[in-house]
């Protein structure tokens, strides 16, 4: 067994802390990764607190992992040691079902395995990237250029993959209007892929204090949605919204900033159903869309487009002992543009 160093939560009242576990050993077709950083996405903590679905404990969680392959199985093709590589939300599916035949491994309807708080194909509960390494089936692998400062990489891994994906899906680019609902860690990533596609982007945010960054990071216009007048002067505006709001919200005030045919995205995943009166949707032909990460396909396409655009994600990079103060920050909206763990800080 392949011995690993992580975080965990023992139960979804409880603190990450350190915590000592296996790892299965590199089978065939699978590579060991020695994990460089891995980001704290929002989802992260939806997990630990339980806010879907009961979860598996101890939970080790993460899954925007980048890292160098430090040990091969006997058949892997793709890879070598040494190798730069990415892992996001998946570590397996069945590869045969409809969704794995169209390059939307996410949603394998047969055997899909999460890369945490799931159990992997032999049975035992998968760890996520918050330790200093991982096995992962080489599939599941995706190349990372040298290229790019590594730290704003890892959160392109979901991060990046999940406003990429359903603006590319939609087609999103120029002549299109995109308002992109909160920034933080996905937000910020709408924001970029919106403005390089081509796309005349408007931040929708609750906090002022934002406002400053909006240009830096390309945004033409920022509007704070607490402020009635402010959301008023954008009324029917936009074709595009994309939802990256993590707590309970109420959705109907965004689909009034819709045009007709008007397409308002759920990325954001909080913990309460949207409330939406049929009216709010049949007034102007609106569609509410989801969108869940992305394919391995797409995956490989987003980050060598990245690495093309010199496209990364803002990071505050954090030792491992802080990341109880980076969930605290992150739930308050408090974060610029997302936390990612230096491994080299775990002990
Ligand atoms: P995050 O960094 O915490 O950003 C969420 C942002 O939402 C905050 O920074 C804040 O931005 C805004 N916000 C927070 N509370 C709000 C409220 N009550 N009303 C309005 N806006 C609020 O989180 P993240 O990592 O980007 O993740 C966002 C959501 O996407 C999470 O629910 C996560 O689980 C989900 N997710 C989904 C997928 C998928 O496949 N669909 C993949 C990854 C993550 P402002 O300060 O600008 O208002
Ligand atoms: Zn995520």
């Amino acid at each position: 067994m392949i011995q690993s160093k992580g975080y965990a939560a023992q139960t979804a009242e409880t603190n990450l802390a350190p915590w000592n576990f296996e790892r299965r050993e590199p089978g065939a077709h699978d590579v060991l990764i020695d994990i460089l950083f891995c980001g704290v996405c929002h989802s992260d903590l939806h997990a630990i607190k339980n806010d879907w679905f009961p979860g598996i404990f101890p939970m080790v969680p993460g899954h925007e992992i980048v890292g160098r392959i430090s040990q091969t199985g006997a058949h892997v093709k793709k890879f070598k040691t040494g190798d730069l590589v990415g892992v996001t939300v998946m570590v397996d599916a069945c590869m045969e079902c409809e969704n794995c035949q169209n390059h939307q491994e996410q949603f394998c309807s047969v055997s899909p395995v999460q890369t945490y708080n799931n159990l992997g194909k032999d049975g035992l509960p998968t760890y996520g990237g918050y330790s200093n390494n991982i096995v992962v089936r080489e599939e599941f692998v995706l190349n990372v250029s040298e290229k790019l400062p590594l730290a704003g990489v890892a959160p392109l891994l979901c991060a990046g993959i999940t406003t990429y994906s359903p603006l590319r899906n939609w087609k999103v680019g120029k002549g299109h209007k995109l308002a992109v609902v909160g920034l933080g860690g996905l937000g910020h990533m709408a924001v970029k892929f919106g403005v390089a596609f081509g796309a005349e982007v408007t931040i929708l945010s609750t906090s002022e204090s934002k406002r400053e960054d909006a240009q830096s990071l390309g945004a033409h216009h920022f509007v704070v949605t607490k402020d009635p007048e402010q959301l008023n002067k954008v009324k029917s505006s936009f074709d595009f919204i994309l939802d990256t709001v993590s707590a309970p919200h109420d959705i109907n005030g965004y689909l009034s900033l819709l045009k007709t045919n008007g397409v308002h995205i759920c990325v954001g995943a909080p913990a309460e159903p949207y409330v939406i009166p049929p009216f709010g949707i049949i007034a102007g032909n609106k569609v509410i869309a989801g969108s869940g990460v992305g394919g391995l396909a797409q995956l490989q396409e987003m980050l060598d487009y990245c690495a093309e655009n010199n496209i990364v994600s803002d990071v505050e990079i954090i030792d491992i002992k802080n990341v109880q103060v980076a969930f605290e920050r992150m739930l308050k909206g408090d974060v610029r543009y997302r936390f990612v763990i230096d491994m080299a800080t775990i002990d």
